[in-house]
């Protein structure tokens, strides 16, 4: 059997994967991936933000034509269905893969195919006839999966999660979502601007109620006219099967009867397949694991980043996880904590956060103000048509320090990262009058952010 040494060792390739093993070959390290598809990306790219945001894009697209006077008649001629820009997003996926590939290439890292499983701290075996891999240290970048509960199917034709809906054949009427988190609200949004009607059933008061209140109650408001019927305070309970639709049981006795039910509530990490037993280390009942600071595992030499550790499980945040965790190996002082992060959400409206909301600050009773931008009073949002959105800029009251920034509406996930910048200076840099004393291109909608300082000054002044 072969035998290969490495210094570093990573399993997966999705963005923390990626990312750990670049840094490390950039640094000089000899790198391998380990990958248990044939292509490279991991679930972001085959499975996960990929395909949903491509999925996402075509729906907008149908959905600007359809509300375009110039181009309206277009969209009636043909509404594509979800196998048709299902076709798209594909052909995305093909694209990353291409590119992905190119890199590791570039830089010199093997990637090897198969499924690690430890043999021991050093040792990891690929099936019974891959390769073995020794190393002197591993990073374990293995992400997550949908959670299945035994309750529920998933052999059932009507049955999805968010990895199967992938293949699903046909454009359904109605569809039923179990779970209003991201995953879940998002495709709301893609199944809803398919023309379908949507049931989304979510067990909190509000839709992602870790949102600021006002961008959680947009979103409600613009599902609602989408289409989607959001049950707060629901819980499903069980669902019957049949051959020609699928009943749904919440808790609170009520059905709901649909042509596909998708399962959108919780993931779990991807680690049981790699004999952990063998090396003591012991994941979560949700099949995480646990890091230091450093992204070190209870076992010295073995590291971990992404979805496997758990929250906030943003391909976003996991690429930066896992180059912190290669640095913790071969550059420690470079190693540092991402908690500091944006979060974008694709629902339609668009949505992205960073720093605190009105609710958090409230709690630390910390005094501050909010000025507003709506789209529709920019220029660039007339133009485009682009009028259904906001930006919140949240900052304390003396010192005008900016302390939240929340967005929706189109290009909201771009737009947040101008706030950032800002938001995340040092000293009296982070302040609103940044954006009072900067000249914006005209017309943009980065001219949100002087509206919204404007506005927010002028409340306290
Ligand atoms: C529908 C959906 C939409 C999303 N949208 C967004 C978004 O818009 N923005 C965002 O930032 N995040 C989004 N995410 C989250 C994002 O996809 C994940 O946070 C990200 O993929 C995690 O990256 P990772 O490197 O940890 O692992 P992954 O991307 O999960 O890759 C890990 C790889 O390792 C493989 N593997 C597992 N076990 C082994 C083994 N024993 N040996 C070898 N290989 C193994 C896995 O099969 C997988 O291919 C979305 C997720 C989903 C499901």
């Amino acid at each position: 059997m072969q035998k290969l040494h490495y210094d570093i060792v990573v399993i997966g390739s999705g963005p923390a994967g990626e990312s750990a093993a670049m840094n490390a070959a950039k640094k000089g390290r000899r790198v391998a991936v380990v990958s248990d598809r044939e292509e490279v990306g991991g679930n972001c790219t085959h499975l996960g933000t990929i395909p949903s945001k491509a999925l996402r894009q075509s729906v907008k697209q149908v959905m600007q034509f359809s509300s375009n006077p110039l181009l309206k008649e277009f969209a009636t001629l043909r509404k594509p269905s979800f196998p048709q820009i299902m076709q798209h997003a594909n052909r995305v996926i093909h694209e990353q893969v291409h590119l992905r590939s190119a890199y590791y290439q570039k830089n010199g890292i093997d990637i090897i195919h198969g499924l690690a499983a430890f043999e021991d701290a050093h040792t990891v075996k690929l099936g019974s006839r891959g390769p073995i891999l020794t190393a002197d240290y591993f990073i374990i970048a293995t992400g997550s999966r949908p959670y299945r509960p035994d309750s529920v199917d998933f052999t059932h034709p009507r049955i999805f999660d968010s990895d199967t809906i992938l293949s699903l054949d046909h454009s359904p009427r109605k569809v039923t979502v179990i779970g209003a988190g991201v995953i879940g609200c998002e495709y709301a949004s893609i199944f809803a601007g398919l023309g379908a009607k949507v049931e989304l059933i979510n067990p909190a008061e509000t839709l992602l109620s870790f949102l600021d209140w006002e961008i959680s109650d947009a979103l409600s408001y613009h599902l609602r006219d989408a289409g989607v019927r959001s049950r707060h305070n629901e819980e499903y309970e069980k669902l019957e099967y049949f051959d020609t639709h699928i009943v749904t049981h919440l808790k609170s006795g009520k059905r709901i009867k649909s042509d596909i039910v998708l399962w959108a509530n919780g993931r779990t990490g991807n680690t049981d397949q790699l004999n952990l037993e063998s090396i003591g280390l012991v994941p979560n009942s949700r099949g995480q694991l646990e890091i230091d600071k450093t992204y070190r595992t209870t076992v010295e030499n073995i590291y971990a980043a992404g979805d496997v550790i758990g929250w906030p499980s943003l391909a976003s945040v996991s690429y930066d996880q896992g180059r912190s965790a290669s640095n913790a190996i071969v550059d420690p002082k470079a190693c540092v904590e991402i908690d500091r992060f944006a979060s974008g959400i694709y629902t339609i409206p668009e949505i992205s956060t960073l720093g605190k909301t009105e609710r958090e600050l409230t709690k630390e009773r910390i005094p501050y103000e909010v000025g507003k931008a709506f789209f529709k009073s920019t220029a660039r949002g007339l133009i485009t048509g682009e009028q259904v959105g906001m930006l919140k800029i949240i900052f304390h009251f003396e010192t005008l320090e900016v302390l939240g920034i929340h967005c929706f509406g189109d290009q909201a996930s771009e737009i947040v990262h101008i706030g950032q910048a800002i938001m995340l200076q040092e000293g009296k840099a982070n302040t609103l009058k940044y954006f009072l004393s900067t000249t914006f291109n005209y017309p943009t909608m980065a001219e949100a952010y002087r509206i919204a300082a404007q506005d927010g000054l002028n409340r306290v002044f």
